[in-house]
């Protein structure tokens, strides 16, 4: 990864054209005041961060420890790291190290939530989404929808007091983000959501749902987090 922060004119100028026009369109949506834009940093320069963060931009996600860990070192500190990458146990420690780890969107055990709790004794609390599984596929990640979800809710709210639960996130399938009809994925992510509210008597919890190709749907179906990355830094 290069450590320079500064970016060509037209390399600036096509990040902050692309990165408008997602919040234009979320403006469009109506939508601004309870959608926050992650910006999927992924494998792109330092310098493209910088850019946007010098546009007001403090949302960014990434999905390699290894990677973040430069980044949030070389960058300004009061960036909200989001990791939205496969979580492993053992990574949790080094994860909760970053002072400035805002959320991790990929918590799938009590084990990963207790590793995270403990190392995060003493700093500030992080917030955490359960990734959920809406699609059953094998290949991807996640907890089923129901009981699964529930009781990790319970153990984040209950024994994790260095954690606070935000909410559910999902990917979901590439079959159900390209169907013009309603993406069945958000649907029942939204529907683990008002289980899991209900079970805990809990309200308000985020759904963290959206990405480059279907983040406007994610938003008409509820969206309070979407995770844009190849729309604003081009494709990887
Ligand atoms: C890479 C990634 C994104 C961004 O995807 P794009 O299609 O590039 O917008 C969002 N969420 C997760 C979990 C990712 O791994």
């Amino acid at each position: 990864m290069s450590t320079s922060l500064t970016s060509t004119p037209e390399r600036a100028a096509s990040l902050i054209e692309r990165i408008n026009s997602v919040k234009s369109n979320i403006q469009e949506l109506g939508a601004a005041s309870r959608t926050r834009l992650v910006a999927v940093s992924k494998f792109k320069q330092a310098s493209d961060i910088q850019t946007l963060y010098d546009q007001g931009q403090r949302h960014f996600g990434e999905n390699y420890m290894q990677e973040l860990t430069e980044k949030a070192n070389l960058l300004p500190k009061d960036i909200c790291w989001h990791f939205i990458g496969g979580l492993q146990s053992n990574k949790c420690k080094d994860l909760a190290a970053i002072e400035n780890i805002w959320a991790v969107e990929t918590i799938d055990s009590e084990k990963k939530a207790k590793k995270l709790d403990v190392a995060r004794a003493g700093k500030s609390k992080i917030n955490v989404f359960i990734q959920v599984n809406t699609s059953g596929e094998d290949q991807k990640s996640g907890l089923n929808p129901g009981a699964e979800t529930v009781k990790l809710a319970k153990f984040i709210e209950l024994e994790c007091p260095n954690l606070t639960l935000a909410g559910l996130m999902t990917i979901g399938s590439l079959k159900n983000s390209a169907s013009n009809e309603e993406n069945q994925d958000f649907k029942k992510l939204t529907e683990a959501k008002s289980l899991v509210e209900s079970e805990l008597g809990l309200s308000e919890l985020e759904l963290s749902i959206g990405m480059s190709s279907d983040y406007k749907e994610a938003i008409r179906q509820g969206s309070t987090n979407i995770r844009v990355g190849s729309y604003i830094f081009g494709a990887r």
